[in-house]
């Protein structure tokens, strides 16, 4: 079965064919990032609109890198949630008109379980079942996965995600938008040991994290740092950033061990857009070889948002829950634990 997928939960429009014998055919991105930063984030109307100006381009490129036609397509994925309402509802009556015009079936897919199934991409991917941390911009969980909409939520943050923590952190040390991957950059030139920052949650005995303690932390250090022209130097600045990125990397590799010694179980899924964080994977990696468990991660580029995981995770339930109606849900929250199995 080949299946369209199209992902516009946010500020990234992802395409992509994904066939359940062929595998994945092609797959497109736009960022709007570049579009946001003067903002200093998501625009969610801005958004809306450049996601109708770019799904069905991209619907156009994948088609061709795949060398198949719109008439090839027997079903279509789109994110149903959760996200930016107006951003969700371009993809979804997107989804909804093409696949009446087609005659084929749409599903609505979870946003968290594409990131979360994202390493089933791989040539070598998890059996279940494992123990999921799904860090993103938005969200900071751990769960237990027993198979395909089957997840039991071990842990979740109390306040800012572990992506919102990286961008408002970048924010405030002027690293602009969106600050994840220009933080870690930056943490790169830090001074190992100049700055300790807590670690909060470290020891709640239980799989809950909290980041805006941090946030504040950093804010306070900068602010000791500043010059009169209340500036920081660059050095200052990189060794806060490691400072910060070792504090976050210390309390996600601990807690998703601890999930997985709570659990029993011996693989460990990483997905979103912090799974992209190089000092987390090696980390992560370190701790696998160590306490003997193995760790998954999708590629690189299907960290972040893209539509390769919504063209899977639709593929998986499609057969079973294929929808032929003009209708197209949308559900800007949503949680992950409440989904079902697709059998
Ligand atoms: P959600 O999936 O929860 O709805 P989202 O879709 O905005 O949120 P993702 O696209 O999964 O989130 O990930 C984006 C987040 O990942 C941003 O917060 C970004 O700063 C962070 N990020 C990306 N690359 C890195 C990196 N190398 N190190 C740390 N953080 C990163
Ligand atoms: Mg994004
Ligand atoms: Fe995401």
């Amino acid at each position: 079965m080949l299946v369209l997928g199209i992902e516009s939960s946010c500020d990234e429009t992802g395409v992509a064919l994904y066939h359940t014998e062929r595998g994945l055919l092609a797959h497109a991105l736009h960022s709007q990032v570049a579009m946001h930063a003067e903002y200093g984030g998501v625009v969610p109307e801005l958004a809306s609109r450049d996601h109708i100006r770019r799904v069905l381009p991209l619907t156009r490129q994948v088609l061709k890198e795949a060398g198949c036609t719109l008439q090839d397509i027997e079903g279509i994925a789109y994110t149903e949630g959760p996200g930016l309402a107006g951003a969700l509802l371009v993809g979804a009556s997107i989804a909804a008109a093409l696949a009446f015009a087609l005659k084929v079936p749409t599903v609505g897919v979870h946003h968290l379980e594409g990131h979360l199934l994202a390493p089933l991409l791989e040539d070598n991917p998890p059996a279940f079942p494992f123990v999921a941390l799904l860090v993103s911009g938005g969200h900071s969980q751990l769960m237990e996965v027993t198979g395909i909409g089957q997840y039991t939520t071990l842990g979740d943050t109390l306040d800012d995600a572990a992506g919102e923590a990286f961008d408002k952190t970048a924010k405030l040390l002027g690293l602009g938008y969106p600050g994840g991957p220009a933080l870690s950059k930056l943490a790169l030139r830090g001074t190992p040991g100049r700055f300790k920052l807590p670690r909060p949650m470290l020891n709640s005995g239980d799989l809950n994290f909290s980041f805006s303690g941090l946030k504040t932390a950093v804010l306070t250090l900068a602010n000791q740092h500043r010059n009169d022209a209340q500036e920081l130097d660059e050095q200052t600045r990189a060794d806060i950033c490691l400072a910060f990125q070792d504090a976050i990397v210390e309390v996600l590799s601990k807690k998703a061990v601890a999930a997985l010694r709570q659990t029993g179980l011996s693989r460990l899924v990483v997905a979103g857009g912090v799974g992209a964080n190089k000092q987390l994977r090696e980390g992560l990696s370190h701790a696998a070889a160590k306490k003997r468990f193995e760790v998954f991660y999708p590629k690189l580029e299907f960290c972040t948002d893209n539509g390769a995981m919504i063209a899977f995770a639709g593929a998986m339930r499609l057969r079973r829950e294929g929808r032929r109606t003009m209708n197209f849900p949308i559900k800007p929250r949503w949680d992950l634990a409440q989904l079902d199995a697709p059998d």
